[in-house]
């Protein structure tokens, strides 16, 4: 049983082909600059070299066409014919209040995704190309999606909504949704096995800090807030994101920059954040290069950015009522030895006590870096979105009768 993983952008498109009887990546690579001059297609099968290739690809339809040529491939290929892939998942940011959990892709799941085209406009979108991309190439392949808000629907009203007048949640669904859902749930399930309790029976926050950040309360199993909206601007800081503000703040610059909404928009998300305290650089690995040298503007930015994820997990253990587990996942989070530091350091009165030299260690596994003694469980969770896209197509085509 094969499943072949896609995260579809606008120019771009990330795959992972998974043997669903050991869960391991037989194959992994993506397809860039798709429309562009020159798109660039990676492929690394799992026991062989990675092949490179630049040719003109101009849209997704083609580029799902060489992914399935490479896989299928006598030399690079690592499956000899394209019925060997069972099904296909997809990654689809938001999934609104219709997505509670994945779905088999059918027409009436393509028309409910494309009404949340509004919400979600750079994402969706390019999510249905992929889709409707496999359809051509592989007509009778099941595909199944998997949506990064659905994990937050069980957060309760006074989490998801927003104080303003109802009449724009109803009419234009304008609440909170939360984003990240995949690794929030991959990583606290992965959390619990680790310490070998019922998820149900822990109170955790989940750090997911990496280009985009979020952090989310999960209580009983379920999501009971998270940091992340309507849309992934809200929150913690980010590397090119603000996160909150006071929301009087966009008129009042908009007002004295003459900027229009597209132009706030963009500043917000593309021009703020690590990269705009700085004045650096988004990557985390530079901010705390150049806070070791003495830069005063990145140790700036580090301060602000881990005051933030400290204010979250105190904010949530108090909306919690109590804490059992921090995570920590995602690029900044599972390899930042120092941004772990700074936040737990603040955490003491909560009862966390961090182990430095656990802290310290390099490892991809998941792992307890609190001490034995701490009343707060601090764990690292390498999260693996792509992976439980897999097990929810696995598990959906498994289900779904038109399989059998
Ligand atoms: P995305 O949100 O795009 O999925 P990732 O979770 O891959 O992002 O995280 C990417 C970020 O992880 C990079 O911008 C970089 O700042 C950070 N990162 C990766 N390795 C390290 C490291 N060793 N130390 C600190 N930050 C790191």
């Amino acid at each position: 049983m094969k499943v072949l993983v896609i995260n579809a952008g606008s120019s771009s498109l990330k795959y992972q082909l998974y043997n669903m009887m050991d869960e391991s990546v037989l194959a992994s690579g993506r397809v860039e600059r798709i429309g562009m001059d020159s798109s660039i297609v990676t492929h690394e099968p799992a026991d062989k070299p990675e092949v490179k290739n630049v040719s003109e690809i101009l849209e997704h339809t083609t580029a799902v066409r060489r992914v399935l040529d490479l896989l299928t491939d006598a030399k690079h290929g690592v499956i000899s014919s394209i019925n060997e892939i069972h099904a296909v998942g997809h990654r689809v940011v938001h999934g609104g209040e219709t997505f509670k959990q994945s779905a088999l892709v059918t027409n009436d799941v393509k028309v409910e995704i494309r009404k949340l085209f509004d919400l979600a406009p750079l994402h969706n979108p390019a999510h249905m190309m992929g889709i409707l991309a496999v359809e051509e190439n592989m007509p009778d392949i099941p595909q199944v999606v998997v949506f990064d808000t659905a994990f937050h629907q069980t957060m309760p009203q006074q989490s998801y909504l927003y104080a303003i007048p109802m009449v724009l949640y109803r009419r234009h669904k304008v609440r909170r949704y939360g984003f990240h859902g995949t690794s929030h749930a991959y990583v606290s399930d992965q959390a619990a096995k680790f310490l070998n309790k019922p998820l149900e029976s822990l109170s955790m926050v989940s750090c997911h800090i990496g280009n985009g950040a979020s952090c989310t309360a999960i209580k009983d199993g379920k999501s009971f807030d998270t940091s992340m909206g309507m849309t992934p601007l809200e929150g913690l800081m980010m590397g090119t994101r603000s996160g909150d503000l006071d929301p009087a703040v966009v008129p009042y610059v908009m007002n004295k920059e003459d900027l229009s909404v597209s132009e706030v928009n963009s500043m917000l998300n593309k021009h703020s954040g690590l990269q705009a305290i700085s004045g650096l650089s988004s990557d985390m690995r530079e901010i705390t290069d150049a806070m070791n040298e003495g830069d005063k503007n990145a140790k700036l930015a580090f301060d602000m950015y881990t005051y933030r994820i400290r204010k979250y997990v105190g904010a949530y253990a108090a909306a919690m009522n109590g804490l059992d587990t921090i995570i920590f996942t995602a690029g900044v989070g599972e390899n930042s030895v120092v941004l772990r530091k700074a936040v737990c350091e603040g955490l003491t009165f909560l009862g966390v006590e961090l182990d430095e030299e656990r802290n310290s260690e390099r490892s991809k596994v998941t792992r307890r870096i609190s001490t034995d003694s701490s009343r707060i469980t601090v764990l690292v969770v390498p999260t693996n979105e792509e992976l439980l896209i897999a097990r929810d197509t696995y598990a959906i085509i498994r289900e779904s009768s038109d399989y059998n």
